[in-house]
């Protein structure tokens, strides 16, 4: 062997001549001493026996990308002032994190004005005026108070005039949930705010995030002022959606393309240089943005599945919750009928005694319709509130602001409140088009 592999910095690329093949790959910080540990391009870490390395050429070293990074910290201090500004807002996940090279796997970016580094692209369509982290983490790990500051901050450059749009970097796996809740609390929305991700960390070459944040600045900069989501259009790196955010799905584990719009259209196609508008949308405005920003964490999201004792109801009932969301049949069904485990008495119970009560459909697309069924008549006359073609999560968070924001509150109220359009997440003429796109 030409070079001592164990003298190679962890973090540098190189090429591989093995006995078991050639690999171009990441030398990563090896447990043990006599397994190399590498991180090939398609993301896999393997490890291979010390004893089976041929030869190795180096490809880039660790020294040089630092170095990199060291350029475009100069760059990223010029602002151009014929550029638009936008504030970048980092909160986590994938496309806030970088390759760890001790353990293989991705952490999280400690300073997210590394993204810039790494995508200087950006740059040329706005000036990034500001970076704000309210926090930092996984989606999975956010909750109501999240939602909260996000929210609080947002509105916060939304009423600075010297701000022209905002981008939000997000995990994907619940961004829709806090695109949601974006929606309801920034009440008047004057401006773009754009969520998006990535589904590979953005030090890796097979990134999307470099499309996806080129994108969203396109869409910042634009004249439509609705809470969108900007990400892939299909597998290549060619084109983005801007979607409504509370009308979109994560539908693939780790396809770059995973979100779809569900009971609607993208807003937008976006390419890095122009934008074409797809369906009709909400102007950029003068308002000043009304922040409505309280949740209530005692609602819950219920799956409901063949032979569910409707007892979970009153679990939730005793531990507090004033509403559920339930993810009925495709047109609201549930269990009823002869059957010990028959849901009509005990919603009827809960909802006398107060319980919100929302269906939303498992099926995802198309619209509810209790109507139909003499049994779906049924279920209507307990109470429940049939939202139409909503999609669950955003139900969920729609009954978390409406109990947290209608005062006084009634069953009426938050009824006639559940049931308003208030940022889009009703659709009132679903078309074929609107289907599986
Ligand atoms: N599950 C994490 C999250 O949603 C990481 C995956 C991702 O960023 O997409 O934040």
């Amino acid at each position: 062997m030409v070079i001592n592999i164990k003298k190679v910095t962890p973090g540098t690329e190189v090429e591989l001549h093995t006995k078991k093949g050639d690999f171009n790959c990441v030398i990563l910080e090896s447990p043990t001493p006599e397994i190399i540990l590498v991180k090939l391009k398609s993301g896999y870490n393997i490890g291979i026996k010390e004893e089976d390395i041929l030869d190795l050429k180096v490809i880039k070293k660790k020294e040089e990308k630092e170095n990199e990074r060291g350029k475009g910290k100069k760059e990223k201090k010029k602002i151009n002032n014929d550029l638009p500004n936008v504030v970048l807002i980092a909160t986590g996940g994938t496309i806030s994190s970088r390759l760890d090279y001790k353990t293989g796997g991705v952490k999280w970016l400690t300073n997210p004005q590394e993204l810039l580094k790494v995508y200087q692209e950006l740059l040329k369509i706005c000036n990034i005026s500001k970076i704000e982290v309210p926090f930092m983490k996984a989606s999975e790990n956010m909750a109501t108070e999240d939602w909260n500051k996000l929210s609080e901050v947002a509105a916060k450059y939304l009423n600075d005039s010297k701000v022209d749009g905002i981008i939000i970097t997000h995990g994907t796996d619940f961004l829709a949930y806090s695109a949601a809740a974006l929606g309801f609390s920034l009440k008047n929305l004057n401006k773009p705010v754009v969520l998006t991700y990535s589904q590979r960390s953005s030090d890796r070459a097979s990134s999307d995030a470099r499309l996806n944040l080129v994108c969203a600045a396109r869409v910042a900069v634009s004249d439509i002022a609705e809470v969108m989501l900007v990400g892939h259009g299909n597998t290549n790196d060619e084109f983005c959606y801007a979607l409504r955010g509370n009308k979109v799905r994560k539908m693939h584990t780790s396809r770059r393309d995973t979100f779809r719009p569900i009971n609607s259209k993208p807003i937008a196609k976006v390419y890095p240089d122009k934008l074409e508008i797809i369906s009709e949308y909400r102007k950029r405005n003068n308002n000043k943005v009304e922040l409505k920003n309280k949740f209530s964490d005692k609602v819950a999201l219920v799956k409901f599945y063949p032979g569910q004792n409707p007892e979970i109801l009153e679990h939730y009932q005793a531990k507090g919750y004033r509403g559920i969301v339930i993810e009925m049949s495709g047109l609201g069904h549930v269990l009823t009928g002869e059957s010990k485990n028959n849901w009509l008495p005990k919603l009827r119970k809960v909802i006398r005694e107060g319980m919100i009560v929302c269906a939303a459909s498992q099926t995802l697309y198309g619209r509810l319709d209790p109507w139909v069924y003499s049994v779906g008549r049924e279920l209507q006359a307990t109470g429940i509130i049939y939202l139409e073609d909503m999609l669950p999560e955003t139900a969920l968070v729609k009954l978390s602001w409406v109990l947290a924001n209608v005062k006084p509150i009634s069953q009426d109220k938050v009824k006639e409140a559940m049931l308003t359009n208030i940022a889009g997440e009703f659709n009132s003429r679903l078309t074929e088009e609107e289907f599986l796109n």
